[in-house]
């Protein structure tokens, strides 16, 4: 199994060298050239069985052998057993036919643990094979941060780096990423907003000789190992339903469309996917786009789903790219004119395929808490504010003859203050995370300054090279 850029131009990979690289050197995302197929029995077959077990079975499709199946087996079992749930992705039918998909029962009470567990090992697992280092770098404002420490503590070839901005991530956030005391596990305050630390990353990844000598990698969204470990549940819930013979639809809540492209990737595997509903928040870029035929950036609101608060929809280019027949060229005409105008127009047969499998639906601030009060109030279920916002959108976009699962993908316990504003109740934390809140920091405090945070993880990453 070969990987091709979404614009043409940069070199074709194999499974281990895509999930090293990241992004591809035309600047483009990497996909499989082919999609495999899963046959209806096999999807079947799916129902009833652990997720570590379905995990292996579907990902090992996308490796071309390059992993053997018994280690890709191991790295599963390992990162879907700090799954805190027997089931790891567990459905919970709130009202006949509307089911929750709950994605949070990871280390960090966020659905990215689902990826980040798994990346972790492979990237480790392959650098030990390759007799190789690696230095992670990565910005947060919160939820992929503490998802990629929990992840990465303790890796034998693998140091991480993780910048926030001082005082403007939640407590619940920050203490989740620097009570994590590893020896390679680096968190760094930045006396700054969330911009100048990604102003930061930037700089690091421009310095080429940097980036060599500290064998410099991302775990960002658009990495394919973690697009393709996000499948998995899609599998696994439909199957739980009554797949392959009766269509499920999805309500996705999105940002970076990294979640919802895993749900893409499920249908062309053969599941039989009605619709993919597309949820957002205030900021409704890929509403905008599916309802006029232009993807337009406009500025950032800030809202109570703040893992949603995004301008830029990464993981879009990558369906772009499948709608527009695979066409390189034309993805990267597209992409280009975003650059240059902030915006572009979908072409007449693009949009037509991008409709016909998806919908899309905006979750305003009073409906996002509104949401909220109703899934409490008629069927006792406490949801933070990003499920809420797919739980409004779902509503809308529920057809009688089929299940509706709407993805929830983080733990209430996580946003304390805009679920105990909508509903009343104080979500607690789970118990074995109850500590968390006496358990002793680390961090180091630098300033907005790139050669000082040079001098910082060159002076403590393993695989510095004088
Ligand atoms: C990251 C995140 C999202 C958005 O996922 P994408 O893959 O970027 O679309 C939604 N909810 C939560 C809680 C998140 O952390």
């Amino acid at each position: 199994m070969k990987y091709i850029s979404t614009r043409g131009r940069a070199p074709t990979l194999g499974f281990c060298d895509t999930v090293m690289t990241g992004l591809a050197s035309d600047g483009g995302l990497y996909l499989p050239e082919r999609w495999p197929e899963v046959s209806p029995d096999e999807i079947a077959g799916f129902a009833n069985r652990p997720f570590a077990e379905v995990a292996t079975d579907l990902i090992a499709r996308f490796t071309g052998g390059e992993i053997a199946d018994a280690d890709l087996g191991a790295i599963a079992e390992a990162a879907y057993g700090t799954f805190r749930h027997p089931s790891t992705t567990p459905l919970v039918e709130l009202s006949p036919g509307l089911f929750v998909l709950e994605l949070f029962h990871g280390p960090t009470l966020a659905f990215k643990d689902v990826a980040m567990q798994f990346l972790a090992r492979v990237m480790d697992h392959i650098l030990t094979a390759r007799g190789k280092r690696a230095t992670i770098v990565g910005a947060t404002s919160g939820d992929t941060g503490s998802a990629a420490i929990e992840a990465f503590r303790g890796r034998d070839n693998i140091d991480i780096f993780i910048m926030h901005p001082r005082d403007r991530t939640s407590e619940v956030q920050r203490r989740q990423m620097t009570t994590v005391l590893a020896d390679n596990v680096h968190n760094i305050a930045i006396e700054g907003t969330f911009d100048d630390c990604q102003a930061l990353l930037k700089g690091l990844f421009n310095n080429k000789d940097f980036r060599e000598r500290a064998s410099l990698g991302a775990v960002n969204s658009i990495n394919w190992g973690r697009i393709v470990a996000q499948t998995v549940y899609y599998f696994t819930a439909a199957a739980a339903l009554g797949s392959p013979w009766r269509k499920v639809d999805f309500t996705v809540p999105t940002g970076n469309f990294g979640d919802i492209f895993a749900g893409e990737v499920a249908r062309r595997m053969g599941l039989p996917i009605g619709k993919l509903v597309i949820a957002t928040n205030e900021n409704d870029i890929l509403k905008r786009t599916l309802d006029t035929g232009r993807y337009e950036v406009d500025g950032v609101r800030p809202t109570m789903s703040p893992s949603m608060d995004i301008q830029v929809s990464s993981n879009f280019e990558r369906l772009v790219f499948e709608s527009c027949g695979r066409d390189g060229a034309e993805t990267a005409r597209l992409i280009a004119s975003l650059g240059q105008s902030g915006s572009f127009a979908l072409p007449e047969k693009a949009l037509a395929q991008i409709r016909a499998g998806f919908a899309a639906g905006t979750t305003n601030e009073a409906e996002t808490a509104a949401a909220m009060k109703a899934a409490l109030d008629l069927s006792l279920y406490l949801a933070d504010p990003h499920t809420a916002v797919g739980l409004g959108v779902a509503t809308r976009f529920r057809d009688a003859a089929r299940p509706m699962i709407a993805l929830s993908t983080a733990h209430p316990a996580k946003f304390p203050a805009a679920v105990a504003s909508a509903t009343g109740v104080e979500p607690a934390l789970p118990v074995w995370l109850a500590g968390l809140m006496d358990r002793e920091e680390r961090l180091t405090l630098l300033p907005n300054d790139l050669k000082t945070l040079e001098d910082f993880v060159s002076g403590k990453s393993r695989a510095w090279e004088e």
